[in-house]
């Protein structure tokens, strides 16, 4: 069996019960050695083959996992946050689908909620947005037409940039563009829940001096909206006057 696992974005102790315990019985560990914290390894077994996928190609992962599959050996193919965003893993799902290859994926802590958790902020509130945007800016992969930045601007939702950071000025000027004031809140949270986590807020307009000055070059979010400043409503579900399935009206 082979299972795709979300290591979560850095802490160890953000990894599931479940992401662990696999770690805990594999036979074979590839990891994605430029972002997983490899501490989130440390209850691998002794004798497990560990191999980091950063200086592997695509056909060399899948052959370490074919071989693995014939041997009768369990495999963690542990990713960085959660696989399913920004992940490359459809193409080995799909290769394994081909073969015949059971697996499965387990998911884990996006850094888009440990960043969260960092400032710490809600991201969807009452009055203010219900939406939260993920998105990049293209780079070497390209971002289809109708998904530019400026475009999704638009909505003045909250927005979590990934991928993005070495381009803060194109960030920035791309969202003004698209309608965001100049002056909407902005944070960028660099390795969030790492220990040497940092978390820089600002605005759309002030945030690239800020990132520059800092010296952040990667492994950090942007996100944006008025959610980081702005006032809101109570929540609906857990207001005294509001009756729902699970907490009737005492009559
Ligand atoms: N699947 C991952 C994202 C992989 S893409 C997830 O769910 O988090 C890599 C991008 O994710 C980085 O460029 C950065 O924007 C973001 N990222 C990953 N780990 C991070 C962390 N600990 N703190 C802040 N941003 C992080």
């Amino acid at each position: 069996m082979i299972y795709f696992i979300g290591a979560g974005p850095g802490d160890p102790d953000l990894i599931t019960v479940k992401g662990a315990r696999i770690i805990a019985g594999a036979d074979v560990i590839i990891y994605a050695g430029s972002l997983v914290n490899p501490a989130v390894l440390a209850g691998c077994k002794r004798g497990a083959e560990i191999y980091d996928s950063a200086g592997m190609n695509l056909e060399e992962v899948l052959e370490v996992m074919f071989r693995a599959w014939r041997e009768g050996k369990t495999v963690a193919r542990v990713h960085t946050g959660d696989p399913s965003i920004y992940g490359a893993v459809q193409e080995q799902m799909d290769a394994l689908a081909r073969e015949g290859i059971p697996f499965e994926l387990v998911p884990g802590v996006s850094s888009v909620f440990a960043a969260a958790a960092a400032i710490p902020r809600e991201l969807t509130l009452p009055g203010v947005t219900q939406t939260v945007i993920m998105t990049r800016l293209e780079g070497r992969t390209p971002v289809p037409e109708g998904e530019r930045l400026k475009e999704l601007a638009r909505h003045r939702s909250t927005m979590c940039i990934f991928l993005s950071i070495n381009q803060i000025e194109r960030v920035a000027a791309e969202l003004i563009e698209g309608g965001y004031a100049p002056g909407t809140a902005a944070v960028v949270v660099e390795k969030a829940s790492w220990p040497d986590q940092r978390v820089i807020r600002g605005t759309i307009e002030s945030m690239a001096e800020l990132v520059r000055e800092a010296g952040i070059t990667r492994q950090a979010l942007i996100l944006v909206g008025d959610v980081f400043v702005k006032d809101y409503q109570r929540s609906k579900l857990y207001h005294r006057d509001f009756t729902h399935g699970f907490r009737g009206r005492a009559e």
